[in-house]
C-alpha cells in the first residue's frame, strides 16, 4: 500500500533508508542473551532469543512483497571465521542458511539469507510477534573488535568488556543496530570462577555459583572455538559443538541480570573479570560532604560474586565502582571523591530535570586503556581508568577534567539513554546536552572552579579552532549509513553544540530553557526524538517562533566573525578616544574559506554582552542582539561622553564567534592585561589576543613575549595552563625554525616563496633561540617557585614539552636522578631553594626520558633502559613503547610505522601513545615521507578503529609537520583522491588548518 512496504536495498552497514523502513515495521523488541565467557577464549559464545513484533501488514496491491525481518550481523575483517551463526529458528521452525552464492529468493521454505552484513528472514515471518532463536560466536580481540580483552601484565588477570557505540553491537551478535529500535535486554553470563560481571541492571537474584555445572539438556552449547581448530570451522557453515568435558564444569559462575528498560543497542554493555568492587557509603541524598567509599574485602583467591543490591530507600541510588585488582589500591584514595561527584551530580541533575535517576542503579567501571574518556551505558558508565586514577600528580585542571567527565556521563543517563536521538545525524543533541549540563553541574558542585570560565577556555577555543577551518560541518550532520557515524564525533558536536545550548539558554532565558528541557525529557522518555522536537519545546516555553533561529544554528557550519570598531571622534576636551559608533559586523567565516559553506546568506540570531570600561574605573554591560547581521549601540554612546579605556565584545562569553578587538582596545589590553582582576575577563583577553595571532593580525612573538612577561605574576591555574598551550603552539609552529626546514625538504616545493623563512634545516634564528631560552627560564623558575603545587606541575609539564636547549636537557636529567623527588633547582637569579616542588610519578619519569630521546640526548637510551628495570607496571610498558617511537632514525620510524599499520597484536592505546613521539615536530624531515601514507590509511582506520582514532591519527601525522612542502603533500593527496569519503576529506581539511595557518602567519611575520 505504501512504498515503505518495499524492502529497501540491502547494503553493507545500516543505511538510513533501511533504518526508517525498519522502525515503521518493527516494535516491542527484546533480546534474551546467554553469554559464555571462558578464559583466553578467542571468541564470545552464546545463544539468544530475539522477539520482535511485525506491524500489521497493509499491502493491498497484487504481488505484495513478503514480510521480512532484517537483522544486522557484521563480521570483523580478518576475523570472519570467528563470527558464526548456527541453530537458527523462527517461531519454532528450524532454518538453514542460504549464502550469497545461492539463489537469493525462492529457496526452500525453511531458510534465511545472510547478505551484506545482514540476516534476512522471510520464511516463517508472522504478523505480530516473532521469536528468532540462534547460537553465535564472535571475536574477542585486543583491539579492533566490539568485545575487547585486556590482560593485565602485572598480575596476568584478564578483563573483557563490550563497547558498541555507534553500531558495533551487530559485530557481537545479531541485533537491530539502530538507535530508534530500542529494546529490552535480558542477560545471563557464565563466567570463569573468580570473575564478576557488571551490566546495565542489577543481578536478578538468579546468581549462582555452581560447584559442578551441568550442561542444559535442552539446547546444545554454542561452540567455543579452540584456536587450534579454527581451520576446521572455516570451511563449514556448521560449527563444531564443544563437548561438555572441554568446559571444566566445576569452575563456573553464572550471573543473571534483570531485564532492562527499552534502551538503544549502543548503550547496552557488560564487563567481566576479577574486579575489585567499591561501594558508596554515602548514598544519594545523604552525606553531601562526602563519606569514605568503602572497599569490599575480597581475598584474591576467593570466588567473587556481586551481591544483589537493594536501594535503602527510594531516595537512594545504588552505586558501585569496579576497578581491576592491580589498581584497587591506587583507586582507594580517590574513591570518596569519585562517589561524591557522582552522588552530587545525580542529585543536581534530578533537580534540574525534575526527573528521578532513570535507571535502577548506577555503576561505574574503570576500564584500562579505554578508547574514550567515558561511555554512558545505561546504568553502567565505563570510564577510562587513567582519567580517574591520575597517572601524574593532578593539577586543579585535572581535578576539573575528572569532575566534568563524571558529570558528562551522568547527564547522558537522561540525555542519550532515556531520550535518544533517532539517528546519528542528531548526535549533537546528546553530546551537546551532556557537555552543557556537565558545566552546569560543575558550577553547582564545584563552585570554586569558575565553570563558565573553564567552558570558555576549553569548549569555545576548541569549537572555534575547528569551526573556522574548511573541514567544519554543521552540528547536525547528514549520515546516510551508520558506517559513517564515527566521523560525526569531534569538536563540532562536543564543543560547538554545547556552545549553542549555552547561547540558547541566554537567548530564551534560563527559566524558559529549563521548562522546555523538562518537557522534552518527559515527552520522549524511553523513546527517541530529534532536534525539531526540542525546538518545539523551546517555542512552547518562550511563546516565540524559533524555527529560523534554530535552523541557523543547527544546519549552518562556520563561526561568526565579529569586529568591533571605535569610530573615533576626537572632541577637543577629551584626549582618549570616544566611542560614537559601536558596530559589530557579522562576517561568516574568514575568506577564503567561506566559499565552501552553503546557506551563508542568513545570519543566525544571537544575544551577547558588550563590556565598556571607562577611565573613571566604572564599567557597563550592554546587551546586543544579532538579528539582521549587524548591531549597533550608537545611540547609547553619543550622549555619554565619558572617556573609554576599552570595549570588550562577548563579555562573559554567552555569544559564539571570533570577536576581534578594535585596535585601541587591543592596545589597552596588551599593556594592561595583568592588571585585570576579573579572572574570567582576563582569560578572555588572552583568548582574544590569541585570536588575533591566529588571524595573522598580531605577531606570535609578541604574544609569547607578553606571556613570558606576565606568567610569573599569573596565579590562575587554568589560565596558566591554556596560556602555556598557546605559547607552545606559537613557538613550534608560528615562530620557531626548529625541528625542520619550514620550506620543506628535497625540493618538494615550487621554491619561489618569498615569504617563508630560508634558514637551513636545524638552524635556529638568534631571536627564536633567545625566546626559547627565556621561556625555559620562566618555566624553570615557576616549576620550583609558583605558589601552588598545581601551578608548579603545570609549569613542569610545559617545561618537559618545550625543553630544547642543552641546559634544559641537563636539568631534565637532574630531575630524573633525584629518585622521584623533584627538589627545587637553584634559579638563574640565584634565588633560594624552596622545598620539594612535587614528586615525580612513573609517567613523569617516562615523559622526561621521552623528551630526552626526542632531543637526541646521548644518555637517553641508557636512562630508558634503567627506568624499565625499576618500572614494570602495565602502564610503564606502554610508556616505554611510546618513548622508543621518539628515536630519530629512519630505521626506527620504519619499524614503528610497520607496527602502526600491520601489527595486529598492538592495542590501539599503545599506537595512540606512540604516534605522538613518532611525529615530534622536531623530526618532521624524518616523518614527512609518512604523511601521504598516513592519509592513505584513513579508510582502513575509519572501518576498523574506535571512534576517536582517526582524529588522533591525523592530529599526530599532520601535527608533526609545519612546512609548505607538507601542505603541498596534503593538498595533492586530496586532489588525487576525489573519491575519498567526504567525512575523511573534511577531517583532513580540519587538521591541515594548523599548517595552513602556520605558513600564513610565518609569511606575515618573517623573522
Ligand atoms: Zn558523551
Amino acid at each position: 500500500m505504501t512504498a515503505f512496504s518495499q524492502i529497501p536495498p540491502i547494503e553493507p552497514g545500516v543505511s538510513q533508508e533501511l533504518a526508517k523502513w525498519r522502525s515503521s515495521q518493527y516494535s516491542n523488541i527484546s533480546y534474551k542473551l546467554n553469554l559464555i565467557l571462558e578464559k583466553m577464549s578467542p571468541v564470545l559464545g552464546g545463544s539468544m532469543e530475539i522477539r520482535v513484533t511485525q506491524a500489521a501488514y497493509a499491502c493491498a496491491e497484487p504481488n505484495c512483497p513478503p514480510m521480512a525481518i532484517i537483522l544486522d550481523w557484521r563480521k570483523i575483517p580478518g576475523h570472519e571465521t570467528d563470527s558464526t551463526i548456527s541453530n537458527v529458528s523462527i517461531n519454532g521452525t528450524a532454518l538453514s542458511p542460504r549464502f550469497s552464492g545461492q539463489p537469493p529468493e525462492g529457496g526452500t521454505p525453511s531458510s534465511f539469507d545472510e547478505r551484506n552484513d545482514h540476516l534476512i528472514f522471510r520464511d516463517g515471518v508472522n504478523m505480530g510477534e516473532n521469536v528468532i532463536k540462534l547460537d553465535f560466536t564472535s571475536p574477542i580481540l585486543t583491539s579492533g573488535s566490539a568485545i575487547t580483552r585486556y590482560v593485565d601484565k602485572e598480575d596476568g588477570a584478564e578483563y573483557i568488556y563490550s563497547l558498541f557505540v555507534p553500531s558495533d553491537a551487530s559485530t557481537a551478535f545479531p541485533v537491530f543496530d539502530q538507535p530508534d529500535l530500542k529494546a529490552r535486554f535480558e542477560l545471563d553470563i557464565r563466567l570463569p570462577s573468580g570473575w564478576m560481571a557488571v551490566s546495565n541492571t542489577e543481578p536478578n537474584g538468579n546468581l549462582t555459583q555452581r560447584q559442578c555445572y551441568n550442561l542444559p539438556p535442552t539446547r546444545p552449547l554454542p561452540a567455543l572455538l579452540d584456536p587450534k581448530k579454527q581451520n576446521d570451522v572455516t570451511d563449514s557453515p556448521t560449527i563444531q559443538i564443544r563437548q561438555p568435558d572441554d568446559f571444566n564444569p566445576c569452575n563456573i559462575n553464572e550471573a543473571g541480570f534483570a531485564e532492562t528498560k527499552p534502551i538503544s543497542t549502543y548503550v547496552f554493555a557488560f564487563a567481566a573479570g576479577p574486579f575489585e568492587e567499591f561501594t558508596d557509603a554515602g548514598g544519594v541524598g545523604g552525606n553531601p560532604s562526602g563519606s569514605e567509599g568503602a572497599q569490599r574485602g575480597t581475598p584474591s583467591n576467593s570466588l567473587t560474586l556481586p551481591t544483589s543490591r537493594v536501594s535503602a530507600s527510594t531516595a537512594d541510588l545504588s552505586t558501585h565502582i569496579y576497578v581491576r585488582k592491580s589498581q584497587a589500591a591506587k583507586f582507594k584514595p580517590h574513591a570518596a571523591e569519585v562517589f561524591r561527584l557522582t552522588r552530587e551530580g545525580v542529585k543536581y541533575l534530578e533537580t534540574y530535570f525534575d526527573y528521578k535517576f532513570p535507571f535502577p542503579k548506577y555503576d561505574i567501571v574503570l576500564v584500562p586503556e579505554f578508547p574514550f574518556g567515558g561511555m554512558e551505558h545505561a546504568g553502567a558508565t565505563f570510564l577510562k581508568e587513567s582519567s580517574v586514577i591520575f597517572p601524574t600528580e593532578p593539577t586543579k585542571s585535572d581535578q576539573i577534567s575528572r569532575a566534568l567527565l563524571i558529570f558528562h556521563e551522568t547527564a547522558h543517563q537522561w540525555f542519550g539513554d532515556t531520550v535518544t536521538m533517532k539517528w546519528f545525524d542528531d548526535l549533537w543533541l546528546k553530546e551537546g546536552f551532556a557537555e552543557f549540563m556537565a558545566y552546569k553541574t560543575l558550577e553547582k558542585v564545584m563552585p570554586e572552579a569558575n565553570a563558565w570560565k573553564v567552558f570558555y577556555e576549553r569548549n569555545k577555543q576548541a569549537a572555534y579552532a575547528t569551526d573556522s577551518t574548511r573541514g567544519t560541518t554543521p552540528i547536525y550532520q547528514e549520515i546516510a549509513n551508520l558506517s559513517n557515524a564515527k566521523s560525526a564525533y569531534g569538536n563540532i558536536v562536543y564543543r560547538k553544540a554545547p556552545s549553542f545550548l549555552r547561547q540558547a539558554e541566554f537567548y530564551l532565558g534560563a527559566d524558559k530553557f529549563q521548562t522546555a528541557v523538562r518537557a522534552f525529557l518527559k515527552k520522549h522518555e524511553f523513546a527517541n526524538a530529534g532536534w525539531e522536537d526540542l525546538v518545539k519545546e523551546f517555542e512552547t516555553a518562550s511563546e516565540q517562533d524559533l524555527n529560523e533561529w534554530a535552523k541557523g544554528w543547527v544546519k549552518n557550519p562556520g563561526v561568526p566573525f565579529a569586529t568591533s570598531t571605535f569610530c573615533a571622534l576626537k572632541p577637543k576636551k577629551l584626549s582618549p578616544p570616544l566611542i560614537t559608533s559601536l558596530n559589530v559586523q557579522e562576517v561568516f567565516a574568514q575568506q577564503p574559506f567561506s566559499l565552501l559553506r552553503p546557506n551563508m546568506d542568513k545570519p543566525w540570531g544571537m544575544k551577547f554582552n558588550m563590556l565598556v570600561a571607562y577611565s573613571d574605573g566604572t564599567r557597563e554591560t550592554l546587551p546586543f542582539e544579532f538579528s539582521t547581521g549587524t548591531a549597533s549601540g550608537y545611540d547609547r554612546y553619543v550622549n555619554d561622553r565619558k572617556p573609554i579605556l576599552f570595549i570588550f565584545p562577548n563579555y562573559q562569553d554567552y555569544g559564539y564567534g571570533i570577536f576581534l578587538l578594535d585596535d585601541k582596545s587591543r592596545d589597552y589590553v596588551l599593556k594592561n592585561i595583568q592588571n585585570e582582576k576579573d579572572d574570567f575577563l582576563r582569560t578572555m583577553m588572552w583568548g582574544s589576543l590569541w585570536d588575533s595571532v591566529r588571524e595573522a593580525e598580531l605577531d606570535p612573538e609578541d604574544y609569547v613575549e607578553l606571556a613570558i612577561k606576565n606568567l610569573p605574576r599569573e596565579n590562575d591555574e587554568t589560565i596558566v595552563s591554556s596560556l602555556l598551550g598557546r605559547v607552545s603552539t606559537a613557538i613550534n609552529y608560528y615562530v620557531s625554525d626548529e625541528g625542520g626546514n619550514p620550506r620543506g625538504s628535497k625540493g618538494a616545493l615550487h621554491g619561489t616563496s618569498t615569504t617563508s623563512r630560508t634558514l637551513p634545516t636545524g638552524r635556529v634564528s638568534a631571536s627564536t633561540a633567545t625566546l626559547r631560552t627565556r621561556l625555559e627560564d620562566v618555566l624553570l623558575d615557576r616549576l620550583q617557585h609558583a605558589a601552588t603545587p598545581g601551578q608548579r606541575i603545570t609549569f613542569y609539564r610545559s617545561f618537559v614539552t618545550n625543553a630544547s636547549t642543552e641546559r634544559s636537557r641537563t636539568v631534565l636529567k637532574q630531575m630524573l636522578a633525584q629518585a622521584g623527588q623533584l627538589a627545587a633547582q637553584p634559579t638563574r637569579a640565584g634565588s633560594p631553594r624552596s622545598d620539594v616542588a612535587f614528586t615525580l610519578r612513573t609517567k613523569d619519569k617516562f615523559d622526561i626520558v621521552t623528551r630526552l630521546i626526542i632531543l637526541g640526548d646521548p644518555e637517553a637510551p641508557k636512562l630508558l633502559a634503567n627506568l624499565e628495570k625499576t618500572e614494570k607496571s602495565d602502564d610503564a610498558k606502554r610508556y616505554a613503547y611510546a618513548a622508543r617511537a621518539g628515536f630519530a632514525t629512519t630505521e626506527n620510524k620504519a619499524k614503528y610505522w610497520k607496527d602502526f599499520t600491520a601489527n595486529k597484536d598492538i592495542s590501539e592505546s599503545w599506537i595512540e601513545a606512540a604516534f605522538g613521539p613518532f611525529n615530534s615536530v622536531r623530526h618532521s624531515d624524518l616523518t614527512l615521507p609518512y604523511l601521504e601514507r598516513a592519509l592513505q590509511e584513513l579508510p582502513n582506520h575509519k572501518r576498523n578503529r574506535k571512534i576517536f582514532f582517526v582524529n588522533g591519527w591525523l592530529g599526530a601525522f599532520i601535527g608533526g609537520q609545519r612546512s609548505e612542502a607538507a601542505l603541498a603533500i596534503v593538498n595533492k593527496f586530496l586532489a588525487d583522491n576525489p573519491k575519498l569519503d567526504n567525512d575523511l576529506r573534511l577531517k583532513i581539511l580540519e587538521n591541515v588548518d594548523l599548517i595552513e595557518r602556520a605558513v600564513k602567519i610565518r609569511a606575515r611575520f618573517p623573522k
